[in-house]
């Protein structure tokens, strides 16, 4: 069931996951698609999210935008940073203040994860939360996945050590799947629907920017869901719920992101995750699983239905025959 629309604000809007914006050319929604997605999601009881540009967004913009409920997702140059309920660093930012309580999405390849581990690691005593999101998961090699698994490791040292010390760290790669008894992915085109600056609905801000070489020749109206006069026009919505994902319904990494963008991407298909996004998700799921085992050694942490068995099959598909 749709919960949430995210207004992509301007074409150069940040991004906060997998995609890339590499979109340079203002192009704001109009006032008026503004007024008439906030009316939409009212109706449809939606929380809104605003995925916000780096400039300065005119007075009129933003007294429309505060008429309702919002949390608003900005980049760390953005100039309404300071308003921000989610901060998205694109790629590691030596020298930036992560500010005390606050939300971090930080986007990050994966050869700049590795390099930076040591430094990125001391920033979770900081912040509320920290959200790693690694922009080219799909090219990961079997030595990417070693390395991946010690960089784990390490924070999930530094994260047991703020958990003796009674903080509670939130590590999306780690403590999410420690708290989880079911999925909590992505669910875009199921549980939320994004508003394009161009008055109409995608299923995610991905697929409004996709660019040349994603599109698969297919063209961009492609990917257009519907629009603000007609409504949504999702073809085939049960493809984004779980319970029609052929491999992912089998499966308990329940932080994987299970990006539809990614899926798409990769398989062609919104629905079926690429061998890569799976063994990640696995690595990440495993050293959670150690990890709970370790704080538990210092007192009850957490009720028993969340215990993690590790696996030693990292990519669910080998496992059909057990389905
Ligand atoms: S690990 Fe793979 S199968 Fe499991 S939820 Fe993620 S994408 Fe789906």
């Amino acid at each position: 069931m749709l919960q949430y629309l995210i207004i992509q604000l301007d074409d150069t809007s940040t991004s906060y996951c997998h995609y890339t914006n590499i979109r340079n050319e203002k192009r704001l929604i109009s006032l008026d698609d503004l007024r008439a997605g906030i009316l939409w999601a009212m109706k449809e009881n939606l929380m809104i999210q605003y995925v916000l540009p780096d400039y300065e967004l005119p007075a009129e913009y933003i007294e429309e935008m505060e008429s309702i409920d919002n949390s608003k997702i900005v980049s760390s140059h953005s100039t309404m940073i300071n308003n921000a309920d989610v901060i998205v660093l694109n790629g590691w930012e030596k020298g930036f203040t992560f500010r005390e309580n606050g939300i971090y999405v930080l986007r990050i390849t994966k050869d700049s994860l590795f390099a930076y581990s040591e430094e990125i690691k001391m920033v979770l005593p900081a912040v509320t939360r920290l959200n790693i999101v690694i922009t080219d998961v799909e090219t990961f090699t079997d030595a990417d996945c070693e390395t991946y698994k010690i960089v784990l490791e390490s924070f999930a040292k530094e994260v047991e050590k703020l958990y003796v010390a009674g903080k509670s760290p939130q590590l999306n790669l780690l403590t999410d799947r420690m708290m989880l008894d079911k999925m909590n992915n992505c669910n875009a085109g199921y549980e939320s629907i994004t508003l394009a600056p161009d008055g109409c609905f995608y299923v995610c801000p991905a697929f409004y920017l996709a660019n040349e070489d994603d599109d698969f020749g297919l063209g961009k109206s492609k990917y257009n869901v519907g629009n603000l006069i007609d409504g949504l026009d999702i073809k085939n919505p049960q493809l984004y719920r779980l319970d029609h994902a052929p491999i992912c319904r089998h499966c308990d990494a329940y932080q994987c992101k299970r990006c539809v963008w990614l899926n798409r991407k990769t398989t062609y298909e919104v629905n079926t995750p690429s061998r890569e996004q799976c063994v990640v998700a696995h690595i990440e799921r495993n050293v959670a699983a150690q990890l709970l085992t370790s704080i538990r050694t210092y007192g009850e942490f957490l009720p028993e239905r969340n215990g993690i068995e590790v696996l030693e099959c990292l990519d669910p598909f080998e496992k059909a025959n057990k389905w």
